[in-house]
């Protein structure tokens, strides 16, 4: 299986989250803005550093939710964050992520045409679609309640998670137990597991702890691959393709199938 991991909003505990993620050897991305009016974000200089060690993403110019925002005003906060991140760290950016998880088709359409190859969601227990050029998550280091994650699910039409019991009473309120649950049954189907977080959300509900207990048993566990965002988008892509021939060469009538 792929073990992936992403943080959102660029915040200066990033570093903090960085060390962790380098003492279990872990790959990441972080999502960063420019800007953002509720939390404070790393400087150029603390951005050059992370880029060192992970990959970086876009995350919009000010991270404002692009759903309020006019085609000029959105299609700008989604290109300009990435020529301005390009700058700073002298490399392309090729992942961006929804501020708050809201878009809608125009956005993704301005993602891509800004060149990015997939933009990541707040989905949780949910798989990647490349068909969509939309990358989900597996869990949030975050205790939601059971009932939280129900909505969630419902929302957003994701029924599997509610068929297979992923997240209720025994899960309550403890990403921690979620995320073991769905580790090992990721681990059994072969699929991509990914984690996503924000630094000062751990920071503020004292959550280092709970999270270092994960990539501990992360860390136990043979048989991962553990990748950034984009080398895991270009491997489910792979997947797809060779998913897409080995059909076509068995069966000579296919007609468009959904991955
Ligand atoms: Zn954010």
């Amino acid at each position: 299986m792929i073990l992936t991991t992403s943080w959102d909003d660029g915040h200066p505990l990033d570093l903090k989250l960085l060390g962790l993620l380098e003492k279990y050897n872990l790959k990441a991305t972080f999502y960063i803005p420019l800007s953002n009016s509720e939390n404070p974000v790393m400087g150029k200089s603390l951005i050059q550093e992370l880029s060192t060690y992970q990959e970086i993403g876009g995350h919009t110019i000010s991270h404002t939710y692009l759903n309020h925002l006019s085609d000029p005003v959105a299609k700008y906060e989604i290109t300009q964050c990435k020529v301005l991140l390009e700058e700073i760290i002298g490399k392309p950016l090729y992942a961006f992520c929804f501020p708050g998880g809201k878009f809608s088709n125009r956005d993704v359409l301005f993602m891509k045409n800004a060149g990015y190859l997939f933009g990541r969601t707040t989905n949780l227990l949910s798989a990647s679609n490349p068909k969509f050029n939309l990358m989900n998550t597996s869990i949030q280091t975050q205790n939601h309640s059971s009932t939280t994650l129900l909505r969630h699910c419902i929302k957003r039409f994701n029924i599997g998670p509610i068929l297979h019991n992923s997240f209720f009473l025994p899960f309550n309120k403890s990403f921690l137990k979620l995320a073991e649950y769905n580790l090992l049954k990721c681990r059994e189907s072969n699929s991509v597991f990914h984690i996503w977080g924000h630094s000062w959300e751990i920071e503020r509900f004292n959550l280092w702890n709970q999270l270092e207990d994960l990539f501990k048993l992360i860390s136990s566990l043979d048989r991962i691959t553990y990748l950034n965002n984009t080398e895991t988008w270009k491997s489910i892509c792979e997947k797809s393709k060779t998913r897409i021939l080995s059909f076509n060469k068995n069966d000579k009538e296919t007609v468009g199938i959904t991955l």
